[in-house]
């Protein structure tokens, strides 16, 4: 199972797998953070496929190709904005996470990388969100062939520290 697993720290837009996941917003018009990084690589025909999916719920997630990025499809995941955590917010992150996993078995796709999706802009505590994306994976990958392979792709030290502790403690 835990080969099936890999924690890197990096930029996500430089990884090649199946599908790279975006930290989007409802809209999937782009904005900051990883979203602002991702359309940048792309380029301009992912913001046109964007728009044409007239956005997204919070929870959920959408196909798209990945244009000039080095992988060929990017899966726009919308988590929550962290408002305290009495929102909804922990079931609307696994949803997230889950939807685009859910993306990958009805495509076959065998490797995807995520990125740590609500715990910048929106604020999502880390250590939290961590534990909430890895369960989500894990029990996933238990039960199903499809994405072979997930990658953590931190971008920031905290992050990174977090998931090599709780991936070693598991
Ligand atoms: P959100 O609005 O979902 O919080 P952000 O893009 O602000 O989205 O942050 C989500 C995570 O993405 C943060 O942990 C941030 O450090 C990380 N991040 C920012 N740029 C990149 C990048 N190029 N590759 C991977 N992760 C990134």
């Amino acid at each position: 199972m835990f080969d099936r697993i890999e924690i890197i720290r990096g930029d996500i837009t430089q990884i090649k797998v199946d599908a790279i996941v975006n930290a989007a917003n409802t809209s999937l018009l782009g904005g900051g953070g990883v979203d602002g990084a991702i359309h940048r690589v792309a380029g301009k025909e992912l913001y046109e496929e964007c728009k044409g999916l007239k956005g997204c719920p919070t929870g959920s997630a959408r196909l798209t190709k990945g244009y000039l990025l080095p992988a060929p499809f990017v899966i726009h995941a919308v988590g929550p904005v962290w408002r305290g955590g009495t929102s909804n917010e922990k079931a609307l992150l696994a949803s997230a996470y889950q939807s685009v996993l859910n993306i990958a078995v009805e495509h076959k796709l065998a490797s995807l990388s995520f990125p740590n999706i609500s715990t910048g802009v929106y604020g999502f505590p880390k250590q939290e969100a961590a534990g909430i994306a890895v369960i989500t994976v894990i029990n996933h990958l238990d039960n199903h062939q499809w994405p072979q392979k997930v990658v953590f792709v931190c971008y920031d030290e905290a992050n990174y520290l977090i998931y090599q502790e709780m991936l070693s403690g598991l």
